[in-house]
């Protein structure tokens, strides 16, 4: 039989669009899946401080990049075979973003959003809160939504608006109006740091890219999964130079203290790490290496 396309004469369409983008392996008695939301561009050479353009350039060269690049954005499932847990909701309707795949790829994963029973936050920023709602409705309507008290006390709490600078405002409008139509949808909760947010799951405090950033720590068997959301941001660059920071730091100098503990403790316990902005599927593994760390994706 013809091919369709032999019929006609002409080259079949291509669609343009990826495959689903999800990415599935198991933990203990858990089954994690990453799934992509998209990429975010970022230009690294101006974002990146505590270093600078040429040695931002020079580092992502050694991986093949230049310093203006996609960055992913991963949210990960844990299915217990009791409950589905989302961490993080990707980037949602961000104005100017190409992204906002989670909720196909969810589905694509086998996880419609109606299915997810309790969503956790690593911290209130658009790229990780922003797929909580479309056009204003909560996407995961059955679903327990968590969050540090502290970064809903810095971020949702009103009378902190004079106090922030300018160039932030923008980002409270946007975190007020998503998070509060959670709330008034009566699935927000907060915890205070650290908690245990699910029995299988501590958030421990790893403040400075903002007030009440957390690590989730998976404990399934005998695997340990650290769900570590922003602690790097540019894999190429930060993995090798902890001490290097980003703009979006609300905090530098605590980011690095931070970003320089969770990576030690990573490399010493070994831990399968899930990260928010390394290349998809952004699960790997940390080693030390020389004055830095390096980043062994799963094969
Ligand atoms: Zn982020």
């Amino acid at each position: 039989m013809n091919h369709p396309s032999d019929v006609t004469g002409s080259v079949p369409q291509i669609s343009g669009l990826q495959a689903p983008g999800y990415y599935r392996l198991t933990a203990g008695d858990a089954t994690i899946t990453a799934i992509s939301d998209g990429a975010l561009k970022m230009p690294l050479d101006k974002l990146l401080t505590n270093i600078s353009p040429e040695k931002v350039a020079q580092r992502m060269a050694l991986a093949a990049m230049t310093p203006e690049t996609d960055v992913s954005v991963n949210a990960f499932v844990v299915d217990t075979g009791e409950q589905r847990i989302l961490i993080d909701t990707g980037a949602g309707q961000l104005p100017g973003y190409t992204g906002g795949h989670l909720q196909d790829n969810l589905r694509a994963a086998g996880y419609p959003p109606e299915s997810i029973d309790l969503v956790l936050l690593t911290h209130i920023h658009s790229d990780h809160f922003g797929g909580l709602t479309l056009n204003g409705t909560p996407v995961f309507p059955n679903a327990q939504v968590k969050v540090s008290q502290e970064d809903a006390r810095y971020w949702l709490d009103r009378d902190n608006f004079d106090d922030i600078p300018e160039s932030r405002h923008r980002s409270f409008h946007n975190a007020q109006q998503v998070m509060e139509r959670v709330r008034a949808a009566g699935q927000l909760q907060t915890f205070d740091l650290p908690a245990q947010v699910h029995p299988l799951i501590r958030a421990l405090p790893a403040p400075g890219h903002t007030p009440g950033s957390v690590v989730y720590l998976l404990e399934s068997g005998a695997d340990k999964v650290l769900f570590w959301g922003d602690i790097i941001h540019a894999e190429p660059v930060q993995m090798q130079e902890p001490h290097v920071a980003i703009q979006f730091d609300i905090d530098q100098n605590q980011a690095i203290r931070t970003r320089e503990t969770v990576l030690a403790e990573t490399a010493r316990e070994g831990y399968l790490v899930g990260a928010a902005h390394i290349a998809f599927p952004g699960i790997g593994r940390v080693v030390r290496s020389g004055e830095g760390y390096r980043w062994i994706a799963v094969s």
